[in-house]
């Protein structure tokens, strides 16, 4: 099958204890596309201004991915500028320059109507649900937030978050959305609002799955060298909804071997810079991850 996504494209400028890298290619659609498209075929919806390298988006096409849903604009593209310390787990956000998506009006070409699963990756929720309304019968939708829209377009989030099936959340921003310090009383309460399965992001502690069936835990791979943790959040979105358009499954138990499969492919993502390492990636090196990743647990 396929899966639809839409979300930022953009340029990452990040500084990490390890290293910086100015105006790299990023943005949580691209971060998912470049993974997911190991897994399946991807339909991509985003926008991006005149500085944006086309052989980029050539490249996203030789892995599968089809861009008819692409848009490119007059001005420039998306940029984000985020710094972290030694605790990889949260990135101090110094700038958020909206640009192109701030007039973006997603129209989806008509394949992409008939979308069955779709990711709603990180971008204004007001976008988010724009392009859902478009979508004619969807099996399975998720979505991914962060601070900045939870405080800035809560109630058109939460509208948006009532008509998914999973959350996908940092655990901070879960208590921040939630409005609930307790992690379990909150994806509770986001339960409540409609997703049925809230999946908690704890960084280097792992991943939490909040299921009707239960709950469900995967630790982070341990890794001797980390550089860069921006896109792991979205890496993991992709090998678990990838993992699952593949399989062609949506039971808890294969819910379970798709938080696995996200934690397998979020551990590649922070070993290098953008998706540097996602690109030279191999299947036999998923492989061997998952198998290393099944002895660990
Ligand atoms: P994560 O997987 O959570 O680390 O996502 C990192 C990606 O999110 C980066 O590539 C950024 O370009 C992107 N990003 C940062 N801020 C925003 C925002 N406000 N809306 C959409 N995408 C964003």
């Amino acid at each position: 099958m396929s899966i639809l996504v839409v979300g930022s494209i953009a340029f990452d400028s990040v500084k990490t204890p390890f290293g910086t890298c100015d105006r790299a290619l990023g943005g949580a659609a691209n971060f998912f596309s470049m993974t997911a498209s190991l897994f399946t075929k991807i339909q991509l919806v985003g926008v991006v201004g005149e500085d944006f390298p086309a052989d980029h988006l050539k490249y996203l096409e030789s892995r599968g991915v089809d861009i008819a849903g692409v848009q490119q604009s007059p001005g420039k593209t998306f940029h984000w500028q985020g710094n972290y310390g030694y605790d990889l787990n949260e990135a101090q956000t110094l700038k958020t320059e909206l640009n192109v998506f701030g007039s973006f009006n997603p129209i989806l070409p008509e394949p992409y109507k008939q979308a069955e699963i779709v990711f709603l990756a990180n971008i204004d929720p007001v976008l988010q649900l724009q392009v859902l309304e478009q979508v004619k019968n969807p099996k399975l939708v998720a979505l991914d937030t962060m601070n900045f829209w939870i405080e800035s377009k809560n109630a058109e989030l939460k509208k948006v978050i009532s008509q998914i099936d999973i959350l996908f959340i940092n655990e901070s921003e879960l208590r921040q959305l939630a409005a609930e310090r307790n992690t379990v009383k909150a994806a509770k309460k986001m339960q409540a609002l409609g997703p049925k399965t809230i999946i908690v992001k704890r960084g280097e502690y792992g991943a939490l799955m909040f299921h009707e069936q239960g709950c469900f835990f995967t630790p982070a791979f341990p890794l001797e060298d980390l550089y860069d943790p921006t896109g792991a959040g979205d890496t993991f979105a992709a090998g678990f909804m990838g993992y699952l358009d593949q399989t062609g499954k949506s039971d808890f138990e294969s819910f379970k071997e798709a938080m696995v499969m996200g934690s397998v492919m979020a551990s590649f993502a922070i070993e290098d810079f953008s998706f540097d390492r996602i690109k030279r990636l191999e299947k036999h090196e998923i492989e061997a991850r998952c198998f290393e990743f099944k002895q660990l647990t």
